[in-house]
């Protein structure tokens, strides 16, 4: 269930908020305080916060710029029309989004969606092309390997075996599933082909840095641990 955290201290506003995402199936926690809202906000996981400016014990800007520092759950603001409030700052201070009230609550139920919409798709797309584990780092549409910050060269095929590899980190890969996938159906070649990459991937990767990241498992096959 989405959970969203409303800090409004204009307590018609939040509660009519509250009502209004409750019938669209929201989950919400409220809070008419600054201080107490970057404090649940520490200690919570929403998926998106709307945060009103002008605020007792701490200010929705403020608020923001603390939050950001250890989060990147989305923010929408709540801004008065008639406030001072420099939407570019706004913007550039890490909201996604802002609203001026009064508000339609169609209109905020629509911002809501298109920003919870951009999270998924960032989330996914962060997921499927940019994997880490340690100091080891792989962009994939970039094609790029980075040990901390040193940028390591491989061939095609190391590449692909560590990607398949990330793709699947903590699953304990055979032999057979990792020549399967990297090296396709079809392959003739050597049976100990894995061996022979994992060991060249180790030489690169984990050698030189005095790291480890490829764990063998006896009789098994192999591993990378996120851990
Ligand atoms: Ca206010």
């Amino acid at each position: 269930m989405t959970k969203i955290l409303i800090v409004e201290d204009e307590e018609n506003i939040a509660r009519f908020v509250e009502l209004e995402l409750g019938y669209e199936g929201y989950e919400t926690e409220k809070c008419y305080d600054g201080r107490e809202g970057l404090a649940m906000i520490k200690e919570r996981t929403y998926d998106l916060v709307l945060l009103d400016i002008m605020l007792p014990g701490l200010n929705g800007m403020e608020i923001l710029r603390r939050m950001r520092q250890f989060t990147d759950t989305p923010v929408i603001m709540l801004t008065a029309r008639d406030a001072v409030f420099d939407k570019v700052a706004g913007l550039d201070g890490g909201a996604d989004d802002y609203i001026t009230k009064p508000f339609a609550i169609e209109e905020l139920l629509a911002r809501i969606r298109a920003v919870l919409r951009k999270r998924d798709s960032a989330g996914a797309a962060k997921s499927h092309n940019f994997f880490t584990v340690g100091i080891l780092t792989m962009d994939v549409d970039q094609r790029v390997v980075k040990v901390g910050d040193s940028h390591v060269d491989l061939t095609k095929r190391e590449f692909d075996l560590l990607h398949y590899m990330l793709a699947n980190v903590n699953i304990v890969l055979s032999r057979e599933t990792l020549l399967e996938h990297v090296w396709g159906f079809d392959y003739y070649g050597e049976t100990n082909a894995v061996d022979v990459y994992i060991r060249y991937l180790r030489s690169k990767l984990e050698e030189p840095f005095g790291i480890k990241i490829i764990h063998t498992v006896r009789g098994v096959g192999y591993v990378i641990k996120d851990e």
